[in-house]
């Protein structure tokens, strides 16, 4: 019984190793798709911010162009000037001229201040950049580690259930039968190990006599609150 016992233990101690790497299997999608989301996040605020510049530029073009054909005008006006013949005529015309050079010199005052959130952004830009490469590589960092850690798991697991394998067939078909069911109804846990005269499954006493019973392991005692097979962990309770 004792040699039975020894193998169930080592069986339940793979099944929650085995428990533990299913429910990280599980989890990996899910964070790398987290992971994912976060570098689509931050190339996307970059990529806003450039295209707000780029429309700016195509502000400052536009008003360039316009301030163009408006100093054009008054260029033509003002060539006109020597043509007046009538002082009503010369007044109006250096009044159209004035109004020209007032909307012109708008213009430029808008111009430089275009240019002006255009060079801020530029600057904000080059900072973020920075910012969003620095992000970019953690994030990189985190899903290499998260690749090896899934690869690592991914190992321990074959491993494992091939000595699951063979542990099975070592164990007498009653007793592994006992155990699968206890482990369904148990939270996974179908052997635990007893101490301080306490089972570690469900952390109810056990009877004196039956803790000295369960400490010689070498026979099938189960825990009179939560019915799991108790086992006397030698080696760990003479630390
Ligand atoms: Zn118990």
């Amino acid at each position: 019984m004792r040699e039975q016992l020894e193998l169930l233990w080592e069986l339940q101690k793979i099944d929650l190793e085995l428990k533990g790497i299913k429910e990280e299997k599980d989890r990996y999608p899910k964070e790398m798709k987290k992971l994912e989301e976060k570098q689509k996040i931050e190339k996307e605020r970059i990529q806003k911010e450039k295209e707000k510049i780029e429309s700016l530029e195509k502000t400052r073009r536009q008003k360039e162009g316009q301030l163009n054909s408006e100093q054009e005008k008054i260029k033509r006006a003002e060539g006109r000037m020597f043509e007046v013949k009538t002082n009503k005529e010369y007044q109006a015309l250096l009044s159209e001229i004035d109004a020209m050079k007032a909307a012109s010199s708008r213009m430029e005052e808008e111009i430089l201040q275009v240019m002006d959130e255009i060079e801020e952004l530029k600057k904000d830009l080059l900072k973020r950049e920075k910012e969003v490469k620095v992000t970019l590589e953690k994030i990189e960092g985190e899903r290499k580690k998260l690749q090896e850690k899934m690869g690592h798991d991914e190992n321990i697991w074959s491993k494992q259930i091939e000595r699951r394998e063979v542990l099975s067939k070592q164990i007498e078909s009653k007793l592994f039968k006992l155990y699968n069911t206890l482990k369904e109804k148990r939270q996974g846990v179908g052997v635990v190990s007893v101490k301080h005269e306490t089972c570690q499954g469900c952390f109810v006493n056990v009877p004196p006599q039956m803790f000295i019973e369960v400490q010689k392991n070498n026979a099938l005692i189960r825990c009179p609150n939560c019915n799991r097979i108790l086992y006397w962990e030698a080696d760990r309770n003479k630390k």
